[in-house]
């Protein structure tokens, strides 16, 4: 049994970028990682532009009355040079006119007569966005690594990058083992549970930015085990097996993985639930056994795998941030040899209070919760107040 920041490193220095570049229509690549800077291929702004709807002038002459010498629209060149006592009467976002060095607020002027007004105002400001103040020709608009926001695409649309290079995503193949398992539209007979772990896993496979490939469920037969897997590897980067990894009469995953010249770099880790983690690697690509029980499923998922479907994805981060926040009631345990993982509630008051949980198959508990709490090894007790590390689910 290892602890779990060991099993973490072990998984994040196996793991490589995987993924080869692709180019997508700028929109498409919502949610997907730059495999490449994103230079700008002008500057912004491209001309000396006006903030406010005022008149552009000498700041020297503001106190003065000015002759308005022409009217510019946004995306009009202006046509006339700005001279002593004269100025334009300018749009937001239009180009400055030569001669002029600020733009007088209209609420800070009055008009005197036809083309002739006044400033009104205390005191006089610029009002004028330099060229390339914001970025300049060539510079880096978007690093290589970035995950893809509604920002980023603003950004790419700025600066003419309809076919950004993105990571292709890692292929991961899904397989879900256990005699007792149907699938969601069936109703189970006696005996048999819904495979909530396999449509959990592509759901999440689907978020982390890979490509799931489902490999439905596999009956627990040591034959159709080792064909699976084998079949799987053969086709993906990444495998992900759910149960046959505890300690009962047909759980044989570690062992046909063992076979399939798999190197399992562990099998056990210090956390509650999700003890029964099995990770191994052959030919560069990662195998997964996850525990069975779907919320150990759930929880080793965002631990382990989609820090390494990040890095497949070269992506600048790989684990989400944990915050730190106070628990609402006190905790307690009895035994405290693993890291416990609790599903727990953030209230409006941001205080971290644990969710009615039955132990490791109650998904449903899931529900009511929006983020795990992690209780170190050897902590038996917490009082209210005190600061826990949290990660939102
Ligand atoms: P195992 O590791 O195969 O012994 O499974 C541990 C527990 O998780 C058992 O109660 C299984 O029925 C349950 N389980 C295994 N696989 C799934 C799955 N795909 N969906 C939901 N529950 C599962
Ligand atoms: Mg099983």
């Amino acid at each position: 049994m290892i602890p779990l920041h060991q099993a973490i490193s072990i998984v994040m220095e196996s793991g490589n970028r995987t993924t080869t570049p692709e180019k997508v229509d700028f929109i498409q690549s919502l949610g997907r990682v730059l495999a490449a800077n994103v230079s700008s291929d002008l500057n912004m702004p491209p001309f000396n532009k006006t903030a406010v709807d005022g008149y552009a002038c000498r700041m020297a002459d503001a106190y003065q009355e000015l002759e308005v010498v022409e009217v510019i629209p946004a995306g009009k060149a202006p046509s006339k040079v700005i001279n002593q006592g004269q100025c334009a009467k300018i749009m937001t976002g239009a180009m400055i006119p030569q001669g002029a060095d600020c733009v007088l607020m209209v609420e800070d002027t009055k008009e005197i007569s036809e083309n002739r007004i006044a400033f009104t105002g205390k005191s006089v400001k610029s009002n004028i966005c330099l060229l390339g103040e914001d970025i300049k020709k060539n510079d880096i608009a978007l690093t290589k690594g970035t995950t893809i926001e509604p920002h980023h695409i603003a950004i790419m649309a700025a600066v003419g990058c309809t076919q950004p290079e993105v990571s292709a995503k890692p292929r991961v193949a899904i397989l879900s083992t256990g005699d007792e398992l149907v699938e969601p539209s069936i109703a189970p007979a006696m005996g048999q549970i819904r495979n909530s772990n396999g449509h959990q896993l592509i759901a999440q496979v689907i978020k982390a930015g890979g490509e799931p490939h489902y490999f439905g469920i596999i009956e627990d037969s040591e034959d159709a085990t080792r064909a699976a897997i084998a079949k799987a590897i053969a086709e993906n980067d990444m495998v992900l097996l759910t149960g046959g990894v505890s300690m009962g009469d047909f759980d044989f995953v570690p062992k046909i993985m063992a076979e399939l010249g798999i190197k399992i770099h562990f099998d056990s880790i210090a956390v509650q639930p999700g003890k029964p983690t099995t990770f191994g690697t052959v030919n560069g690509k990662l195998i997964f056994g996850l525990p069975g029980n779907p919320v150990s499923s759930l929880f080793q998922f965002d631990l382990l795998v989609k820090p390494a479907i990040r890095k497949a994805l070269g992506a600048s981060e790989t684990t989400p941030s944990t915050v730190k926040l106070p628990l609402g009631s006190c905790y307690k345990r009895k035994k405290t040899e693993r890291l416990a993982l609790i599903p727990v509630e953030i209230n409006d008051k941001g205080e971290v209070n644990p969710v009615n949980f039955n132990g490791s198959a109650h998904i449903f508990a899931i529900a009511n919760a929006n983020a795990v709490a992690l209780i170190p090894q050897g902590v038996a007790e917490l009082q209210k107040g005190d600061f826990v590390d949290v990660r939102p689910l």
